[in-house]
């Protein structure tokens, strides 16, 4: 089952969110992410595309950082900083890379 919801981000140097990804395509339409297959496509245009390795520019603050998206498999480790969680979603800046968690996988594992 595919498992759509808009695509959000937060900026890790200034606390931001991003919301409501434009499309890169046409402009107009709003970006979604499945979590199952790791694909992004936009409501407008139906264009889609890998959700790994984008990048974006933060609207407010003008820093450029990488976004990726992973499921549970990614260890958080001392040195990283959870920048927000949103439901069941974490944000986690490492090594300078925002890190998108969906951590459905790990129901007991009670807030990082
Ligand atoms: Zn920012
Ligand atoms: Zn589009």
């Amino acid at each position: 089952m595919p498992d759509w919801r808009p695509a959000r981000s937060c900026c890790p140097y200034c606390g931001q969110w991003s919301v409501g990804h434009s499309c890169g395509l046409c402009m107009r339409g709003t970006v979604f992410i499945d979590w199952e297959q790791f694909v992004m496509a936009c409501n407008a245009c139906h264009g889609s595309w890998p959700a790994a390795g984008s990048s974006t520019v933060c609207a407010y603050c003008r820093q450029p950082y990488q976004v990726e998206y992973s499921d549970s498999a990614v260890v958080v480790e001392a040195e990283d900083q959870v920048v927000a969680t949103d439901g069941d979603i974490v944000y986690v800046l490492k090594q300078g890379v925002l890190v998108v968690v969906h951590r459905r996988h790990y129901p007991g594992l009670g807030s990082w």
